[in-house]
């Protein structure tokens, strides 16, 4: 166990079962062949825990569970708005445990607790969110086919044809480390809401807070079998994606990762939800203000370390405007503070994160991301890109404590279009600048990478920025004279990616549509009415 007493407290947390077996079948388990694997805290690099390792033979259990929980039927033969009912109370448990879950979610990604209380919180509500949707689905159950008119838009009067939304069966959920509860929760409530049986895989880099979602199902009467949780690293996420069992694949993570999952799905055409990366642009015309925009800017690329799908990690500046903006950008930079403690991080006061600004640094979630990170900087420096501030490692007086995976936070100026820092999702405090002159500049820049996931358009000009938000190719624009909701997600509102950054939508009654499959029966002879009468008779 390591000194601080911080971590100390978590580790106390992580003695509890359920982040120490797997679950399967409504039971915690070991793992088949017995063997563990280490967390470690980004913030000092000491050992935090050591997770059971499910292997391809463990997936093979949980799948066989979900599979006997699927054919037995008593789940899918539910009302949603009955699944509903006992998925609000895992969703309850989140919020009646929300300090242990956010202590621990600091300490597994290094997230300020301030921010990892928030985003716990986030989690909670969107879980009753989806809970809210278990009637409107119901709703949909049986209605009568209209097309909406045309002509021959309404089937024949002779024959009585409905549609229903039917759950899609057994299916995986691979998730992500830098929310891990609320990318995880995202496709629990829905998949099992919508009447499916599934099985989690968290990620291997941080994912203790999502087993506690197996003691949260088990609280809350879940049927044994309907939801597994296998920890483990990317070869139990290959087995989930190949099992031929699995019907359905949802997926938050890397571009790359997520080719291969539809890779794996392709030959037995299953299907695939991808939520992938991103390398969101923020636009500022030079009519913005400038404390706004530095703001903007901070924000968009440090929230989380840099580490969020959609980090504003490009910036597009008006050439009239990048002198004083990058000005004050590195003054302000160059006096964050470092947090050397994520998981007693509670407030500096002078700047909060829920108003918009990104007052701490925090450390990058694990040894191979910090290496990952620096490679790029090493081959930008290599390549004469030009470092308007940050670049390194802070050593450890300026941190506060030693060992953690701290980089500081880093401008790129003058980028090439074609550079990698400009291309690729680097995945860390890392902001790379071009400049524009016109409108069509500003769109051509934003919209130059494969990714599409979110971007941003500044301007004080409403028009200007509706025109410039309209033609940039991302899943969730934001346009703003001040950066308000900058990140911000509402779980009524479907994001998703153009390009690389993903296939299909998530949230909103889009987001539930996404776990089911849309269905026709054509009653003919007898009618539905027929038939429910009979049934009740
Ligand atoms: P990753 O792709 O490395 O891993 C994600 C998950 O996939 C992990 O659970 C991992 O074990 C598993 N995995 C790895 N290889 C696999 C394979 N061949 N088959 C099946 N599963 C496999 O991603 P990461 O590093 O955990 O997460 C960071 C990435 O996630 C970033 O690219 C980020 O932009 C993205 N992300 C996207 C969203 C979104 O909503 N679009 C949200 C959060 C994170």
């Amino acid at each position: 166990m390591s000194n601080m007493k911080s971590l100390k407290k978590v580790q106390t947390y992580l003695l509890a079962e359920c982040f120490n077996k797997l679950f399967i079948g409504g039971q915690f388990v070991d793992p088949i062949d017995g063997e563990k694997f280490p967390t470690y805290y980004p913030a000092t690099g000491e050992l935090l825990h050591e997770l059971p390792k499910g292997k391809a033979n463990d997936v093979e259990e949980a799948v066989a569970s979900a599979e006997n929980a699927w054919t037995e039927g008593t789940w899918a033969g539910m009302s949603a708005a009955d699944r509903a009912e006992i998925v609000f109370k895992m969703a309850q448990g989140i919020e009646d445990n929300l300090e242990m879950l956010a202590e621990i979610e600091a300490a597994d990604v290094g997230k300020p607790y301030r921010q990892a209380a928030m985003v716990m919180g986030g989690a909670a509500g969107e879980g009753k969110y989806w809970c809210s949707l278990g009637k409107a689905l119901d709703a949909e159950q049986d209605l009568p086919v209209n097309s909406g008119g045309g002509e021959g838009g309404v089937p024949p009067e002779e024959w009585d044809v409905v549609y229903r939304r039917d759950p899609i069966g057994v299916i995986g959920l691979i998730s992500a480390w830098n929310y891990p509860m609320n990318v995880a929760f995202r496709k629990v409530a829905p998949a099992l809401v919508a009447g499916n049986c599934a099985i989690l895989k968290p990620s291997e880099i941080a994912g203790l807070t999502c087993m506690f979602i197996g003691k949260l199902a088990k609280d809350a009467g879940i049927p044994p079998g309907v939801l597994n949780i296998v920890t483990g690293d990317r070869d139990a996420g290959a087995a989930l994606a190949n099992s031929p069992s699995i019907s359905m694949i949802s997926f938050t993570g890397s571009s790359l990762t997520g080719s291969k999952i539809m890779e794996a799905c392709a030959p037995k055409l299953s299907q695939v939800a991808l939520e992938l990366g991103g390398k969101s642009a923020l636009v500022i015309f030079d009519d913005t203000d400038l404390d706004k925009a530095v703001e903007t800017t901070m924000k968009g690329f440090l929230t989380n370390g840099g580490q969020i799908c959609t980090a504003h990690t490009r910036l597009v500046v008006q050439d009239s405007f990048k002198a004083p903006l990058l000005n004050k950008l590195k003054e302000e930079l160059e006096k964050l503070p470092f947090c050397n403690d994520p998981i007693t991080e509670k407030d500096r006061g002078d700047r909060a994160w829920e108003d918009g600004m990104t007052d701490v640094v925090q450390p990058i979630v694990c040894e191979s991301q910090h290496k990952k990170v620096l490679r790029f900087l090493d081959e930008a420096k290599s390549a004469g890109v030009e470092f308007l501030t940050g670049g390194n490692v802070p050593d450890a007086k300026t941190v506060g404590n030693a060992g953690g995976y701290f980089i500081q936070p880093t401008v790129l100026v003058n980028v090439e279009r074609d550079a990698d820092v400009w291309q690729k999702e680097v995945f860390g405090p890392v902001l790379s600048v071009r400049t524009f002159s016109t409108e069509q500049e500003a769109v051509l820049e934003a919209n130059s990478t494969a990714f599409g996931l979110a971007s941003t358009v500044m301007s004080s000009d409403p028009a200007k920025a509706m025109r410039v938000a309209n033609r940039i190719r991302a899943g969730a624009v934001y346009a703003t004279s001040n950066g308000e909701g900058l990140l911000a997600e509402h779980p009524a509102v479907s994001r998703g990616g153009f390009g690389c950054s993903g296939v299909g939508r998530e949230l909103g009654i889009g987001g539930l549509h996404e776990y089911t499959e849309l269905k026709s029966i054509n009653y003919t002879g007898f009618t539905l009415k027929d038939a429910k009468m009979k049934r009740t008779s």
